[in-house]
C-alpha cells in the first residue's frame, strides 16, 4: 500500500496526516501554528507535525509529503507569497520541509488541495469538470477542468476576489466588492454588525441561528445572496458538473444553502449543481496527499 504525508498549513492549526492513495486517514497530528509568534516559530511547527506523522510508524523510506498553503505561492519554486494570516512571506515551504525529510515534496494552495480531495475522494468523485470554493479566513477557489487542476498561466482560481458588488466593500487585496469579503469569517462578522448583532466569533452567530434567533436566520439568508451572485456567475463561466463548497463557514450550509440556490437560479443561465463538500475537516490533508501522483 503507497502511504503518503498530507499536511494541511492554516493560520490557526498545522494538520499532518498519513493517507493512503485511496484518501484514507490512518493517522492524524494537530499542531498549532502560532501565527503571531513569527516565521521561525511557524516553521518549526509545521516540521514538528511532519516529524510526528514519520516518528509514528518505521518506515523504510519517509513517503513523499504533500502540502497545501494558503496563498499566493509559487507550487514550482516552492515560495509562499504575501499571506494575510501567516507570516510566511517569501519562504520556500518546500524547500525547507525537503532538506529536513529527504523526501519528494509537492506544494499547492489550499483551496487547490481542497477541490482536488473532493474530486477524487468526496463530492466531486466521478465528476469531469467542477469548481471549489472554500469559506474560512478569506474564500479560496479552486478548478477541475478534465479531471485536472487548472491553473491558467500560474494563479488560476483566485475565485474569492471575484467582484460581486460595485463599490462594495474594501476588500484585503485592495479592490472592493470582492465575495471573500461577504460570506468568508471576516465577511460574516460585518454583516453581523450591519445587523446589530455583538459578537466575538462567526460561531455565535451560528449558535444564535440554531435558536431561531431572526437577526441571524436573516444573516445567513443574505449571505446565501451573495454567495449565489459569485456562484451564478462561476455556473455561467466554466458550467461544472458541481460546485462545491468548504471550509468552516460552509457548515453553516443548512441556515445559507436556500438564499443561495434560489439566487442561482434567479441568475443563472446554466443550471447550477451545488453542493457541500464530504470530507470535512480533512479535506486539506487528503487534497494536500493527493497532489502526489
Ligand atoms: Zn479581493
Amino acid at each position: 500500500m503507497l502511504l503518503k504525508i498530507g499536511v494541511d498549513i492554516g493560520g490557526t492549526e498545522i494538520k499532518a496526516g498519513l493517507i493512503t492513495s485511496q484518501g484514507k486517514v490512518l493517522k492524524k497530528i494537530v499542531v498549532l501554528t502560532e501565527a503571531e509568534q513569527g516565521k521561525a516559530v511557524v516553521i518549526e511547527n509545521i516540521l514538528k507535525a511532519i516529524s510526528l506523522i514519520v516518528k509514528s510508524k518505521k518506515f523504510k523510506k519517509i513517503p513523499s509529503i504533500g502540502v497545501g498553503c494558503p496563498g499566493p505561492l509559487n507550487p514550482i519554486t516552492g515560495v509562499v507569497g504575501d499571506t494575510p494570516n501567516l507570516p510566511l512571506k517569501g519562504v520556500n515551504i518546500k524547500e525547507i520541509i525537503k532538506k529536513r525529510f529527504k523526501t519528494k515534496v509537492v506544494l499547492n494552495n489550499d483551496a487547490n488541495c481542497f477541490i482536488l480531495g473532493e474530486s477524487l475522494f468526496g463530492a466531486g468523485k466521478g465528476c469531469k469538470n467542477l469548481v471549489g470554493l472554500t469559506l474560512g479566513s478569506g474564500v479560496g477557489g479552486g478548478i477541475i477542468i478534465n479531471k485536472e487542476l487548472y491553473y491558467g498561466k500560474g494563479n488560476a482560481g483566485e475565485l474569492g476576489h471575484m467582484t460581486i458588488k460595485l463599490n462594495g466593500m474594501i476588500a484585503s487585496c485592495g479592490n472592493d466588492g470582492c465575495i471573500e469579503e461577504y460570506v468568508s469569517r471576516r465577511g460574516l462578522m460585518r454583516l453581523a454588525e450591519s445587523f446589530g448583532l455583538r459578537v466575538e466569533e462567526p460561531i455565535e452567530i451560528y449558535n444564535l441561528a440554531l435558536k431561531k434567533n431572526p437577526s441571524t436566520i436573516h444573516l445567513f439568508k443574505e449571505m446565501g445572496i451573495y454567495l449565489g451572485i459569485a456562484v451564478a456567475n462561476l455556473a455561467n463561466a466554466f458550467d461544472p458538473d458541481k460546485i462545491i463548497l468548504g471550509g468552516g463557514i460552509s457548515g453553516a450550509w443548512t441556515f445559507f444553502a436556500h438564499s443561495l440556490k434560489d439566487e442561482v437560479k434567479k441568475r443563472a443561465i446554466n443550471k447550477a449543481n451545488i453542493v457541500k463538500g464530504k470530507l470535512g475537516k480533512n479535506a486539506g490533508i487528503i487534497g494536500a496527499a493527493a497532489l502526489i501522483k
